[in-house]
């Protein structure tokens, strides 16, 4: 599959821009055939649906309450609004995704609940912030604080220990917050931290969190895996009228059976873990090259000359540079090879000489 790739688009592997310019992994693609085969009930009520759930049940280690949705911005724009009414806020980092990438949809799906963004290093929330964040005001002016919401791995790369989720949840909870998690790539944190789903979710005091399969291997979709059953009260009307109940669930829901029977979701976050480190090592011998961030799951941060970055795109390379002039993201993938990454160090190291 990886030869026909390359075939079909030769300069594929001059790609670091996201996981989700991959491909659609193995497992999920036999997966969705497997659910292909003759009639089946729709809108979420048939058998893939209902084991696609069981599965996720069995990772987590408990009777949580599961909804797929399209995608990550319905997941943690339903999820927050779920979890708030119109006047209260929800404390997040100021590098969010729910904050930067998400045209104000939690905002809109709560019906005009506020974002509070906070600074903390490499990605992660400070706790002294979010504290004066909640503690700052108690007046009726001020939209009442309700979420806590952090993304693991996070937006830099980096990854929460079980230790920084707890202390972040108890904080949370001392002030009455419930506590919201956007794992897009909760898979490579899981990789990373060789810990199970669970520790570094519920039992860390995660309440909601939005588990990303597209970026893991998948083609769509997103499950929202609700801790609380009482927090899931009719979080179905929310995905139907917010457009987010598919018709032909079965397509969304069997690629999660695919990738969690097989343990591929977790190979997939490990191999993209595995290059990134790969790349980061790379990276860090090149003069003129400086790591951002520390690289914990798939993503590499690194700073190089205006030149040498715009040198790099002209050669053909494709990442992100929002995080400043010369500062670019490499994203690694199920589908990225050592090879990619030899490829994009050997230019590097040309773009940084010149
Ligand atoms: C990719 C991503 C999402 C989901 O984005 P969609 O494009 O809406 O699927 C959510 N959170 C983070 C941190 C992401 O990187």
């Amino acid at each position: 599959m990886a030869a026909d790739a390359h075939e079909m688009t030769p300069r594929a592997y001059n790609q670091f821009a996201s996981d989700n310019y991959a491909g659609i992994c193995p497992e999920a693609w036999q997966a969705m055939d497997r659910a292909n085969r003759g009639f089946v009930a729709s809108y979420g009520d048939d058998i893939w649906t209902e084991r696609a759930c069981a599965c996720i049940r069995d990772v987590f280690e408990t009777d949580c309450q599961v909804f797929f949705v399209f995608n990550g911005t319905a997941a943690n724009s339903l999820a927050l609004a779920a979890l708030c009414r119109s006047y209260h806020s929800v404390i997040c980092h100021e590098l969010a995704h729910v904050e930067t990438d998400e045209c104000g949809a939690p905002e809109f799906f709560s019906n005009g609940t506020k974002i509070l963004h906070i600074d903390g290093p490499n990605g992660k929330l400070d706790l002294a912030a979010v504290e004066q964040a909640i503690t700052r005001r108690s007046d009726i002016h001020y939209p009442k604080p309700r979420v806590l919401s952090l993304t693991q791995s996070t937006e830099l790369g980096t990854v929460y220990t079980p230790v920084e989720i707890a202390a972040a949840a108890e904080l949370a909870r001392s002030h009455g917050l419930k506590v919201q998690m956007d794992g897009a790539r909760f898979a490579n944190a899981v990789a990373a931290l060789g810990l199970s789903p669970a520790e570094i979710s519920w039992k860390s005091g995660v309440d909601v969190l939005c588990l990303g399969g597209a970026k893991n291997g998948m083609a769509v979709g997103e499950a929202v895996v609700f801790f609380s059953r009482e927090l899931a009260e009719e979080f179905d009307y929310r995905c139907k009228q917010a457009g987010q109940l598919a018709s032909k669930m079965r397509f969304i829901s069997a690629p999660w059976i695919g990738m969690l029977e097989s343990g591929a979701w977790l190979k997939n976050a490990a191999h993209a873990n595995r290059l990134a480190a790969m790349l980061a090592a790379g990276l860090e011998k090149i003069p003129g090259v400086r790591l951002m961030s520390p690289c914990q799951a798939n993503a590499v941060f690194a700073e190089m000359s205006a030149a040498a970055a715009a040198s790099l795109r002209s050669a053909g390379w494709h990442f992100y540079s929002f995080i400043g002039t010369g500062g670019a993201r490499f994203m690694c993938s199920w589908q990225t090879t050592e090879d990619d990454v030899h490829h994009l160090l050997a230019a590097v190291r040309q773009a940084a000489e010149e």
